[in-house]
């Protein structure tokens, strides 16, 4: 089946595959086809790694998009949804609108309506379903990318009920859904009432095999002498060996997995030796440019790090890394200038970045809740696997598992080589899960009893699984108990309804004990406050400004009490893809509670509030490694006055080192929020740029609903609350609050201003321009658009000479500060 031989496509769409050279449909692509994929017609296509399933995607949305509809692609990571957007933005010439759907959870992404093709998390399209977006109505085609991630127990639910969800607010909605090789791809097929297209077929041949002793033994019985020794490491020899086999004048690149980032960074270190060796002068030049790019993403070490590695031809690869750097080493992988990577599992989900070898050096990963090491799943084995083969490029690919005796090979092979890939098993039946998804559709009117919301369950994939209804059932009337105490639901005869908090926490996209530990935390801090007799009025109205219109949630009976709730947004950190805005609502400024609120925001303290978010079951906490728990004990005893709410006794095991940990995360963002370096902080916690990154995300996202609720409820903390969530944004000390909400300046370039005696907004609209241009160091374009964006009349710098002595000084204050300084991330505003 030929591309041209399709009629529902757009006109144009059929030439320009082929252009692309798809001449040919793939047998799985062509398989969909035919069970109706084109025709509005439910796929599962559960296929392996790189045979073409994005194919069949555009395959329907494009001819859904003809027919006059409107899809959705919904991604399992948000890293990914940048990428398909890029992907299908090809489609525009076409008449096509893409949109990806990024950003805050609260807002409805209204202006996404007018996009033919929608790409998003599914975290993000159920939020958007809870915020009532209109164009969720409208929609008559649904991707969902890697469903087999259903199976995930963080992640899985929300895939899982975000599709019910659509389904049942759109009954005729096409559902294609995209799986790796599965278990039960029928199952998942049947709860989605899709027809199923399953198929082992691959574009390239994949040879897999164990590598022993001196050589690589395949499942087909064949052998390849690849021999370690003096000092020679197996990795390190498979590298080499697929490096040395010139095909077409080529050596073969590969991909090592490894089950932790340091792993993926110490193997990339070594295995740089053996790439370094097989480079010519003209990779040498280009790896140097490359490198050079790398260093320009960040300060950190780790950007130093993977520099050093790429000059000799090797990288590393995981999500701690920041996400320009992840593409340009996949870039550089994929023109076959970077010979090897080392990477976590995070490169096989997804991303398209083939290699003549792949080699699996670790099948065991450390995981708590299991107590030790724990094989991988044959599934994420598998999919590592498929990564090997480029087609066009290598005659067939080759996967590679490790091992040092034979026992471990024979069990390799049977774990993992001869064996059939896992059942894929709803994880929505635990508490956590529910709490959160029980509130949500309830709160989005999609149930209104307690047998509607059962009957609403009844529609997942756990409810089609499952033969023991009664258990779903009990964790449910749990969950509701739970909801009910915590006053986020009413139950009232049979009723079922949200009370405001419930649905304001439904829409902030907050877990339901997120909120409950937020707000006991923010009333314990209070009431403390107001015991030492400094609090004094309330700051604000409850509820005052309207905001909440165009903000129902789908299809709920909206009760007076909730009509005048804030949405925040204006409070939040930026709606979608909004860059940090030129600030209003500063902290403190004109127009804000004066002096005594400033006494109390001392009550409550970033520190306190930090480490508040920091315990919820919405962050990721910093783990206590060893030394640790001394270093944070010490540290539990100078700040316990700033803590809000009772922290547990020592000799409560688990939840002290809890409580520490959160500690340890709290005093990062402190860290962070008193402008200490990003590769300082890196280095004092162990962690990542993206890792710092992904903490101030949270918190500010975390933050900002608590600040909506303590305005909601009338506690007296708001503005507190706000300062810390500021603080955190821009990465700032309270002084430099003001300045640092200009847009475009940064924290390090507002810490020069301050520092040259430049200390507001309203001065740096007066200042002398020869003291800007000083501070700034003589950036003529930056220091005009910063005068620009604060609102200076005549911002032109022509003429204007720098004040050096300023210059000096300034540079002199701020740490780390090199050339470069404004690229890392510190100054993202
Ligand atoms: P998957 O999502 O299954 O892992 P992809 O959709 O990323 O795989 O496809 C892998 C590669 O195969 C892509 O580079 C894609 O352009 C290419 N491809 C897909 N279908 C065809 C086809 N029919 N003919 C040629 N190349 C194809």
């Amino acid at each position: 089946m030929k591309p041209t031989d399709l009629s529902t496509l757009p006109p144009g769409v059929p030439e320009a595959l082929e252009d692309e050279g798809v001449a040919e449909l793939y047998p799985p692509q062509a398989e969909a086809v035919e069970a109706g994929v084109a025709d509005s017609e439910s796929v599962v296509a559960s296929v392996p790694t790189a045979s073409g399933k994005t194919l069949i995607a555009e395959l329907a949305m494009l001819s859904a998009v003809q027919r006059g509809g409107k899809a959705l692609y919904i991604v399992p990571l948000r890293a990914l949804a940048s990428e398909k957007r890029a992907e299908f933005e090809r489609w525009e010439e076409f008449g096509v609108d893409v949109g990806v759907s990024t950003g805050n959870y609260e807002s409805d992404g209204d202006w996404l309506a007018s996009r033919d093709v929608i790409v998003a998390t599914s975290e993000k399209v159920d939020s958007l379903v809870r915020n009532g977006a209109s164009w969720v109505d409208d929609l008559t085609c649904v991707v969902a990318d890697e469903v087999h991630l259903v199976d995930d127990a963080h992640r899985g639910p929300t895939l899982e009920v975000t599709l019910a969800k659509l389904r049942r607010v759109n009954p005729g909605l096409q559902v294609v859904a995209l799986s790796a090789t599965v278990g039960n791809a029928d199952e998942v097929a049947d709860w989605l009432d899709a027809a199923l297209v399953q198929s082992d077929w691959r574009p390239i041949d994949l040879k897999t095999g164990v590598h022993y002793g001196n050589a690589i033994n395949f499942d087909d019985g064949s052998q390849r002498e690849v021999p370690v020794g003096d000092g020679k490491k197996q990795t390190e020899a498979l590298v080499a060996d697929a490096l040395d086999e010139r095909i077409d004048g080529q050596g073969g690149s590969s991909l090592v997995f490894v089950n932790s980032r340091r792993n993926a960074e110490g193997a990339a270190k070594r295995l740089a030796e053996t790439t370094s060796r097989r480079l010519d002068g003209g990779e040498k030049n280009d790896l140097r440019e490359l490198a050079a790019e790398i260093r320009d993403v960040s300060d950190t070490d780790t950007s130093e790090d993977l520099a050093r590695c790429v000059e000799k031809g090797a990288a590393f690869h995981h999500a701690g890394l920041a996400s320009e750097h992840r593409s340009l080493v996949e870039d550089a992988f994929r023109d076959r200038l970077v010979k090897c990577i080392s990477a976590t599992p995070t490169l096989a989900a997804g991303v398209n970045t083939p290699a003549r070898r792949v080699i699996v050096r670790d099948w065991k990963r450390y995981d708590g809740e299991f107590g030790g090491m724990k094989p991988l799943d044959v599934l994420e084995v598998h999919q590592m696997m498929g990564r090997a083969g480029r087609p066009g490029l290598d005659p067939y690919g080759e996967a590679i598992l490790l091992a040092k005796d034979s026992d471990t090979m024979d069990q390799l092979f049977e774990r993992y080589l001869w064996a059939e890939p896992e059942a894929v098993r709803s994880k929505l039946a635990a508490e956590p899960a529910l709490r959160t998804h029980v509130l949500a559709t309830v709160a989005s009117g999609f149930a209104t009893s307690r047998e509607g919301l059962l009957d609403f369950l009844g529609r997942t994939l756990y409810a089609s699984q499952t033969d023991d209804d009664a258990r779903l059932a009990e964790v449910t009337n749990r969950v509701l108990e739970y909801l009910a105490v915590n006053e986020f639901l009413d139950r009232e005869g049979g009723a079922l309804t949200a009370t405001g908090i419930g649905h304001t926490v439904s829409r902030l996209y907050l877990d339901p004990m997120s909120a409950a530990e937020i707000i006991d935390g923010l009333e314990a801090g209070v009431s403390t406050a107001a015991e030492q007799g400094s609090l004094r009025g309330s700051p604000g109205g409850h509820g005052s400004d309207g905001e909440g219109e165009g903000a129902e949630p789908v299809g709920a009976d909206v009760t007076a009490e909730d009509a005048g709730f804030v949405t925040g947004n204006e409070l939040a950190a930026g709606g979608d893809d909004a860059d940090a805005e030129v600030d209003g609502d500063g902290v403190p400024d004109e127009g804000e509670p004066g002096p005594e609120v400033t006494q109390r925001a001392r009550e409550v303290t970033p520190l306190g509030l930090y480490h508040l978010v920091s315990r919820t079951p919405d962050m990721y906490q910093l783990y206590l490694k060893s030394g640790d728990r001394e270093t944070y004990e010490e540290q539990f005893y100078e700040r316990e006055s700033e803590f809000l709410g009772d922290p547990p006794s020592e000799f409560e095991d688990v939840a002290f080192e809890e409580w520490l940990s959160a500690l340890k995360t709290a005093r990062l963002l402190e860290d962070w929020a008193s402008e200490l370096d990003e590769d300082r902080i890196a280095e004092r916690y162990d962690v990542g740029p993206g890792d710092i990154r992904g903490k101030v995300d949270t918190t500010e996202w975390l933050l900002g609903a608590a600040e909506q609720l303590s305005t909601e409820l009338d506690l007296d903390c708001t503005v507190a609350v706000r300062e810390a969530r500021k603080r955190v944004q821009y990465g700032v000390g309270e002084e430099l609050l003001d300045l640092a909400g200009v847009r475009g300046l940064g924290r390090k370039r507002a810490r020069r201003l301050f520092e040259a005696g430049i200390e507001t907004r309203t001065e740096l609209r007066e200042a002398d321009k020869s003291v800007v241009l000083g501070a700034l160091r003589g950036r003529r374009k930056t220091a005009e658009r910063v005068l620009e964006n604060v609102g200076r009349k005549d911002p032109s710098m022509d003429d204007v000479r720098k004040d050096a002595s300023v210059s000096a000084a300034a540079t002199a204050a701020v740490e780390g500060d090199d050339d470069g300084g404004q690229a890392t991330f510190g100054d993202f505003s």
